[in-house]
């Protein structure tokens, strides 16, 4: 029963064309360099990521792929990805879908024509930050008028008691 499994996912393994075939996405150096500047933590709220990629955590596009040319070169740059706990509809990756405006805000979502590594992000490890395109993350003064105040549990509760978007 089990042995038709195995021989499925053999091959890829054996052939070594994942990388080609998941190329919408970053390569494993790039998501090991995001990792490591993010403190392989949750970028946003700095929780601590469960085992699994696309399910505990996730590689977030801060502009999102389809935007500004899917081919736009810094898409998949460290300075446009961010690690986070959850997937689309759950963790920090679902609450930043769901509270966009609050994201646009604070750096984790971008628009259509942003660069990047020119636009501020609050990052929960590094505070106001610019993410450069090779990986580092460069002080940044805050954009708006916060506090530096990284309870992002209360600060999502907030938002959704509010319902301010
Ligand atoms: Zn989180």
């Amino acid at each position: 029963m089990r042995r038709t499994e195995l021989r499925r996912k053999s091959p890829m393994r054996r052939t070594g064309i994942k990388s080609r075939l998941v190329s919408t996405g970053p390569d494993t150096a790039t998501v090991d360099a995001v990792l490591e500047r993010d403190g392989h933590m949750c970028a946003v709220g700095g929780h601590p990521l469960g085992p699994v990629r696309g399910v505990d955590w996730s590689i977030h596009h801060r502009r999102p792929r389809g935007m500004g040319g899917t081919s736009a070169p810094d898409v998949n740059l460290p300075s446009n990805l961010l690690t986070v706990c959850g997937n689309g509809v759950e963790g920090c990756h679902g609450l930043i879908e769901a509270h966009r405006a609050a994201a646009y805000e604070r750096g984790w979502l971008l628009r259509g024509g942003d660069v990047p590594s020119q636009v501020p992000i609050l990052h929960a490890l590094h505070n106001w930050c610019y993410l450069t395109d090779d990986g580092l993350a460069l002080m940044a003064p805050p954009p708006i008028n916060r506090d530096g105040d990284l309870d992002f549990g209360g600060y999502w509760a907030d938002q959704e008691a509010s319902d301010a978007y």
